[in-house]
């Protein structure tokens, strides 16, 4: 088996003339958190979204789990094993927090709500794994609220749990402290810390101060393109990232 979980090659993406992507060669590290940074319009979420296959590459390869997943849609990624943080505008705000988790639960085997052969058994079954989440992401006392009812923080953290439900082996969030105050963010930070002992964990984030703690590894993208790579003492003394944010690379 690799070590490394997820290997893109020449990953480019082109809107027009303009490589929002120019060609990313990106290994990921089994069971590592591995933070992406770059400044804004750097190419960081157009990245995510060729490897979840929302968007479809203009050239290059993505390996994940040893299989090429370049051309797999959405769904396919998902049941290999690679999982996206949901948004806060996905969430089922009159369903308690428990029922959005058994409904994501229910998504991952494929079952729609009106599904005729969606048993007892499989109730159970996704009530089981919604509560086993429910205890990883620390919101059990929260059970039986709306989402709707959840600060901000809270619901982001049950974004994060909506993934979890599909037992990803490699969860991918996208800025997954953004919008949240200052009391929430080490909720987060511990919760990402905890998950990376277990899964693979790749994030885009703004909040220096998480990604320096958190990150095992850290890419930097400027401009579609990688920057460095390196451990968070390589990163923060380099001369080329402070440019790069300064705009003057
Ligand atoms: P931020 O930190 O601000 O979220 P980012 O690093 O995630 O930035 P992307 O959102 O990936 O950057 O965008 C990369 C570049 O691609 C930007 O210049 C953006 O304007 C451009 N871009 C993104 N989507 C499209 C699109 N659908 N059509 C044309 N250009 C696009």
């Amino acid at each position: 088996m690799s070590d490394y979980i997820l290997e893109t090659e020449n990953l480019g993406l082109r809107y027009g003339a303009f490589a929002a992507l120019g060609s990313v060669d990106l290994k990921i590290r089994r069971g590592s958190i591995h933070t992406v940074i770059g400044p804004n319009g750097a190419g960081k979420t157009t990245l995510f979204h060729c490897l979840t296959g929302e968007r479809r590459p203009s050239s290059g390869r993505i390996r994940f789990a040893g299989r090429d997943l370049t051309r797999q849609p959405p769904h396919k990624r998902v049941a290999s094993g690679m999982s996206r943080s949901f948004q806060i505008t996905s969430l089922f705000q009159n369903l308690s927090v428990r029922e959005n988790l058994r409904l994501a639960a229910q998504g991952r085997d494929g079952l729609g709500a009106l599904a005729f052969w969606y048993s007892d058994t499989h109730r159970q079954e996704h009530v089981r794994k919604a509560d086993e989440v429910l205890e990883r992401i620390k919101l059990t006392a929260q059970a039986n609220t709306s989402a709707g009812d959840l600060s901000h923080g809270q619901q982001r953290v049950l974004e994060v749990g909506m993934a979890l439900c599909s037992d990803p082996e490699m969860l991918l969030l996208d800025e997954p402290t953004s919008g949240m105050g200052v009391d929430d963010i080490p909720v987060m930070t511990r919760l990402i810390s905890e998950l990376g002992k277990d899964l693979t964990v790749m994030l885009i984030e703004h909040n220096m101060r998480l990604v320096m703690s958190i990150s095992d590894r850290i890419t930097v993208m400027h401009q579609g393109n990688i920057l460095i790579e390196g451990d968070p003492d390589q990163v923060r003394g380099d001369e080329r990232v402070k440019k790069a944010y300064l705009g003057e690379s």
